[in-house]
């Protein structure tokens, strides 16, 4: 979550019926707009909105369709919904909420309550997404957490197994480390963490996920991403942080790292510790061969 506006998409295919509830939101967010079922679809998915206010009787797609497709797509499933509709019998609405809705609005309603639902709803979305957000990220470098990593670790393997895809994992652990606290002090050696996971973000995939495991030590998986592959990545990688020194007052700090590298085999194993081993004792290899390069298991 970003601290800028949420976004709320109003989706009504009579347009006196947005203006309608723009009127009521006024300052509540940015408000955004959508007269069918396919462009609700895909405005949710491009502005990755907050919160959706969804009329159920639409041109193409019912509320109810795009509702489903919302939560069953990984890039919406966070949207709240919210029906507004006129249809208001308790079938209705218990199908509505049963699809995952927060609420289910029927028209005709009170402006002034529709507006403080909304916005207490919107408060809840905005909190929940701050924890989701807290819950999977280091606090010091904001790469992702080693709790969150497992969790998304484990998804990812059983989906590749199921569409038998290759996958790869990488451990980097940063070179003499200790030193840079020692003749620098520890809130440099911080802004050297920082500085690292910056350069690790530029030169992995949007795909890679990337974790700090602990201390100086990271773990990259690279989905559908075979050992030779992960190999090219992995010297790319340290090539860019040898290369990218941080800069600090008149001077340059350099690192370099080494890294240990293993491609995932699922008929040997599927789980995500057995391969975190693998590839931490190859790193292991690396350190003791003299850092500073990549080694594959
Ligand atoms: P090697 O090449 O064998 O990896 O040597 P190293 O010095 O990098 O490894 P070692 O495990 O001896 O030291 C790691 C250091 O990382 C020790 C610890 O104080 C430091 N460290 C761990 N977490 C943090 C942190 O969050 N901030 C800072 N500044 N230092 C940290
Ligand atoms: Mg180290
Ligand atoms: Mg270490």
């Amino acid at each position: 979550m970003s601290s800028i506006q949420p976004t709320i998409i109003i989706v009504d295919d009579e347009i006196i019926n947005i203006h309608s509830l723009a009127r009521i939101l006024r300052g509540t967010a940015r408000l955004c707009f959508a007269t069918s079922g396919k462009q609700a679809l895909q405005l949710a998915k491009k502005l990755q909105a907050e919160m959706i206010l969804l009329d159920v009787m639409l041109p193409d797609l019912s509320g109810f369709e795009v509702c489903k497709q919302l939560k069953n797509n990984p890039e919406t499933s966070r949207c709240s919904v919210i029906f507004v509709t006129a249809l208001g019998s308790t079938a209705e609405e218990a199908h509505g909420l049963r699809l995952g809705a927060l609420d289910y609005i029927i028209k005709p309603f009170n402006p002034t309550i529709v507006r403080e639902r909304v916005q207490n709803l919107l408060n809840l979305t905005l909190a929940y997404r701050k924890l989701e957000e807290l819950s999977s990220t280091d606090f010091l470098t904001g790469a992702f957490n080693r709790r969150y990593l497992f969790e998304i670790a484990d998804t990812e393997l059983k989906r590749h197994r199921r569409h038998n895809r290759s996958a790869s994992i990488m451990m980097l652990d940063i070179d003499h480390f200790k030193e840079i606290n020692d003749n620098y002090g520890h809130s440099v050696g911080d802004q050297a963490l920082r500085h690292l996971v910056q350069v690790c973000h530029e030169n992995l995939r949007e795909e890679d996920i990337f974790a700090r495991f602990g201390g100086e030590e990271f773990c990259v998986l690279l989905p559908e991403t075979d050992a030779a592959t992960a190999k090219d990545a992995a010297e790319r990688l340290r090539q860019s942080i040898k290369t990218a020194p941080m800069a600090l007052d008149e001077q340059f700090l350099n690192m370099t790292v080494s890294i240990g590298l293993s491609g995932i085999t699922l008929d040997e194993s599927d789980d995500i510790n057995y391969w975190i081993e693998q590839a931490d004792k190859a790193l292991y290899h690396a350190k003791k061969n003299g850092r500073d390069q990549v080694v594959l298991r």
